[in-house]
């Protein structure tokens, strides 16, 4: 089936494919780099990640942009208490977040872009804004006229109209019912720094760098454009309006937006407290695999509860799927071929893909995999699973890690434990006794994969870690 998604413009499921050619022209909300990401931040960027892999198990091919928001109130607010140089400060949690994506297995976007290496190309767009009348100026900062914009609110679904009073707001982030005009360049307070531009000394909002940075490397009509759902309003709709006042064209086709990150019936946010980072965890003992897990495994439309049995039960499910892939890799079963169970298989697979295609639902995908395992391993308890069954199997195991990649522990978390190699270890020696070599050689190949190196010396086998 299709691949569909919710869009928040149209409030409907669509059935999507790329404007033209194969390409999905995508952009994402990056983080604001002022502190080190919090989980609730990585539900969203775990969303994008399974985005891309779904749209390139759809055939597609990516080109996504992802910005850094690199300058902003707080990063200055920041920057000025260390005593750093906005570069210096924004640096340390650029690195940070890009280490701590890579630890949850995110792919990189084809482009990452830093807001403050296109402030010239943001204040072209904001004189071109001032020659079409959506601008004006007051006390040296350029706001966004929204009453020139009459599409306004057409994202949010708000009804702004006989509400476009003109009022104005600095600050980047206001309440939905607030409708107003906003900075598109700030001037800067007493010994705040700036940019000298020909629109004045200043610093641009938070919303143009965005639009400016979408349209520059993705064209003027984008395929999907998505963030959290606490960007809708104001940021992407205030992204719209630039953008179209800009263009003449549709901003975006699909706007997809990821629900919360929840604790306790409130939104993870660093302003409540109530967060952990994902070095938080780590350092807890839990593996990036299992916080990676957690995050996939809840529909991105639905708001996600965050405990710690929650996440202990996600590495449960983890190692349940490693368990079987090893029992896959090393029983030894009666040779031949069940039919039954390899259509059973190809079903499993089939409905994990048209689970994924429906929306990304990540938690029916789920139970289409842990379906299988619960038959599969019935099968094998009672011998009538098949030597051949095993590749097929396999095969639909590498697909679900294709999307959910949490099957190879993560070397820094510690991956197996010393009993785990303890019985491994043990296992291969079985095998070479048996003189099932190829059975001997595989165990000594995986534990390798893991960092983990044997030895057979005279007084038996030796191991270490890398
Ligand atoms: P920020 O670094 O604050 O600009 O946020 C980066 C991304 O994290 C944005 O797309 C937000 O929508 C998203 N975000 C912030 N808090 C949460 C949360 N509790 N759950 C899910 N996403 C969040
Ligand atoms: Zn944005």
């Amino acid at each position: 089936m299709a691949l569909r998604f919710y869009n928040t413009l149209s409030q409907q499921v669509e059935e999507f494919t790329p404007a033209s050619d194969n390409t999905v022209r995508m952009y994402t909300c990056g983080p604001t780099v002022y502190d080190f990401a919090h989980i609730g931040n990585f539900r969203t960027f775990t969303f994008v990640d399974l985005l891309r892999k779904c749209l390139r198990a759809n055939g597609f091919q990516l080109n996504h942009v992802m910005n850094i928001t690199d300058v902003d109130d707080k990063i200055i607010r920041n920057a000025v208490a260390a005593r750093q140089s906005l570069a210096e400060y924004t640096k340390v949690y650029t690195e940070a977040f890009l280490e701590d994506c890579a630890a949850l297995r995110l792919e990189r976007p084809e482009r990452l872009v830093p807001a403050t290496e296109h402030i010239p190309d943001m204040v072209a767009a904001i004189q071109q804004l001032g020659d079409g009348q959506h601008t004006y100026a007051t006390e040296g900062s350029v706001y966004f006229k929204i009453a020139s914009f009459p599409g306004y609110g057409k994202l949010s679904h708000n009804d702004f109209s006989g509400n476009l009073t003109g009022a104005r707001v600095d600050v980047d982030e206001y309440e939905k019912a607030d409708a107003r005009d906003f900075a598109l360049w700030k001037t800067p307070k007493e010994g705040e720094l700036f940019w000298d531009s020909a629109i004045g000394p200043g610093r641009p909002g938070w919303h143009i760098e965005c639009s400016v940075m979408a349209i520059k490397y993705l064209g003027e009509t984008l395929d999907i454009h998505a963030g959290g759902v606490d960007l809708i309003f104001p940021h992407h709709e205030n992204e719209i309006a630039q953008s179209e006042s800009l263009t003449g064209k549709p901003f975006s086709r699909f706007w997809l937006h990821a629900e919360f990150l929840m604790v306790e019936g409130q939104k993870m946010s660093k302003s409540l407290g109530n967060y952990f980072t994902l070095r938080d965890l780590v350092a807890k003992g839990h593996a990036p695999e299992s916080i990676r897990y957690l995050l996939a495994s809840v529909p991105y439309r639905k708001a996600l509860n965050f405990t710690m049995d929650g996440l202990r039960s996600a590495a449960i499910s983890i190692d349940r799927l490693r368990n079987f892939k090893l029992r896959l890799e090393t029983d030894r079963c009666a040779e031949g071929l069940n039919q039954q169970l390899l259509a059973r298989t190809a079903q499993a697979s089939q409905a994990f893909t048209e689970s994924l295609n429906d929306d990304l639902n990540t938690a029916e995908a789920l139970a289409a995999v842990f379906e299988f395992v619960r038959d599969a391993n019935s099968a094998m308890d009672a011998g009538e699973f098949r030597a051949a069954n095993a590749p097929a199997a396999l095969e639909f195991l590498g697909l679900f890690d294709s999307i959910f990649d949490v099957l190879q522990p993560s070397a820094k978390a510690g991956g197996l434990s010393d009993a785990e190699i303890e019985a491994r270890v043990a296992e291969r020696t079985a095998a070479k006794k048996a003189r099932d070599f190829a059975l001997s050689d595989r165990i000594r190949d995986q534990l390798l994969e893991q960092g983990i190196i044997l030895e057979d010396t005279k007084s038996g086998v030796r191991w270490k870690r890398k």
